[in-house]
């Protein structure tokens, strides 16, 4: 219907010749945005180079997947990395999750266990080997050295604090290097008492962030004497946030991919919102709402170091297919 009076309209306009508005030249113009508006709308989908595995999470899963491919048994003390689809997949290839009380010696011992890359305490190890468990060792070489100077610094007589989280894996397995010298601390006021007859070391958890390391520190400093310190947070963590910020304001929407229970995904994630309200973090494609995708141009894709490249271009690729259709194009028919 639309279609059959535009023409009509066209027609009488060029009959008038010139009478409408400025003749021709609107009649052309006007056929060109109508040209345009009938064009699919294009938005551009892009893929944070920065986002995906980090080394060490590459590194832990080669060595899995080698193993496994060799044909041997492997199984993971606790879930090797904070991201269930990729668990999921590791599990179809025959990885095997289990927490450590649960082991039981005699039907688990065929297995390989492979150490997540947060590490293990040094007592859990050695009984592991005592008891005649192969041990994969998926330790992140950053990780690996912070333990290193965790067993250095106590054998050196050093009160060692270790910024981060008292809970969290790879705290636990720092703190379980040298027990009697190493303990958690979060923030400056957890510092409390220090004996001022031993030096301080101070070394962070990896992905702590470096202004809190920072604070420790300082606080440190200003009440004893003597401190020896190794900034030990992960630059692939730490390098990315200025990278990330810049990417968040680059684009119209950022879809943040990764798992909802890593506190590094959380954290990278509220980076991005700061930037970019219109950020939406998301660990499955059902989880994607159209309506986000309305009058945008530039959509980035991004995730944290557990996030898969797969599961970066899966939805890549779901939101260039869902785009198109969407926006203001509409086909106008004669039939109205
Ligand atoms: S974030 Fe850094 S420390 Fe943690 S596993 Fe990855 S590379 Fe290693």
């Amino acid at each position: 219907m639309w279609r059959s009076r535009w023409r009509k309209w066209r027609s009488w306009c060029a009959r008038r010749n010139g009478a409408c508005g400025s003749g021709s030249a609107d009649v052309e113009s006007l056929e060109a945005a109508l040209k345009e508006a009938k064009k699919p709308r294009q938005i551009a989908v892009e893929i944070d180079e920065s986002a995906g595995f980090c080394p060490g999470v590459r590194r832990a899963i080669q060595v899995a997947e080698e193993a496994m491919r060799s044909g041997a048994r492997v199984a993971v003390l606790g879930e090797l990395i904070h991201n269930r689809r990729e668990v999921e997949r590791l599990r179809s290839l025959g990885l095997e999750v289990i927490e450590d009380e649960q082991l039981d010696r005699n039907s688990q011992r065929a297995c390989r266990l492979l150490i997540r890359t947060h590490g293990l305490p040094l007592a859990v190890r050695e009984r592991l080997e005592r008891d005649g468990f192969e041990m994969l060792d998926g330790t992140c070489p950053v990780v690996q050295r912070s333990q290193k100077f965790v067993r250095q610094f106590a054998a050196r007589g050093y009160q060692v604090l270790i910024v981060g989280k008292p809970n969290h894996p790879e705290v636990v397995a720092l703190i379980g290097q040298a027990p009697d010298a190493a303990r958690a601390v979060l923030d400056p006021e957890g510092v409390g008492e220090l004996d001022p007859s031993r030096p301080v070391f101070v070394l962070a958890q990896s992905t702590v962030d470096q202004s809190r390391f920072r604070a420790v520190l300082e606080h440190v400093r200003a009440i004893h004497p003597r401190v020896e310190f190794r900034d030990t947070t992960c630059r692939a963590v730490t390098g990315r946030h200025e990278a990330l910020r810049r990417f968040a304001s680059e684009h119209d929407v950022v879809i943040f991919v990764g798992g909802k229970n890593s506190s590094n995904t959380g954290q990278l994630f509220r980076i991005c919102q700061s930037v970019n309200p219109r950020s939406y973090w998301v660990e499955s494609l059902e989880e994607i709402s159209e309506d986000w995708l309305l009058d945008v141009e530039r959509v980035g894709v991004s995730g944290s170091a557990s996030t898969p490249h797969w599961q970066l271009e899966e939805v890549a690729r779901y939101i260039q297919i869902k785009a198109q259709p969407l926006g203001e194009y509409k086909e106008v028919t004669s039939n109205g």
